[in-house]
């Protein structure tokens, strides 16, 4: 989830993949994220608690997906969910983010009016 205004209302991508990084940011090898809140799934990486099963559901997530949700360690959080942003948040589609919403029946983000090309008139 990015910090994008709509991942307020959202929350499908925390309830939809499994959320695996590198072991290294966990907080005991000096990294951020809270020890207790992920499983060993490899020898290298970790995944958040809830994630790595099914249903899918991050431990961290707190709400209604598609109402209105909010991440308990969001300072904290890792890479992958710093790194994963909402379509348009940064111009383009994210059809990962796309795939999560549709999963819940939610629609695709739309581009927003002031990001469209405009004609340039002479
Ligand atoms: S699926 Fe997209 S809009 Fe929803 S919380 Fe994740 S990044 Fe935000
Ligand atoms: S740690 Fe936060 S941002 Fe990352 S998947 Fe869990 S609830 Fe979402």
């Amino acid at each position: 989830m990015s910090d994008a205004s709509p991942c307020l209302n959202c929350g499908a991508c925390c309830s939809h993949f499994r959320v695996s990084f590198f072991w290294g940011e966990c907080a005991s090898a000096g990294g951020t994220v809270p020890d207790d809140l992920v499983v060993q799934i490899n020898p290298s990486r970790v995944a958040m608690i809830g994630t790595d099963s099914k249903p899918t559901r991050c431990c961290s997530l707190v709400g209604d997906v598609g109402t209105g949700t909010r991440c308990t360690i969001y300072n904290q959080r890792s890479s992958v969910c710093r790194e994963f942003e909402a379509s348009w948040s940064q111009g383009q589609v994210n059809v990962d983010c796309d795939a999560a919403r549709a999963a819940f029946g939610l629609p695709p983000l739309e581009q927003p009016v002031y990001d469209l090309d405009l004609p340039i008139s002479a």
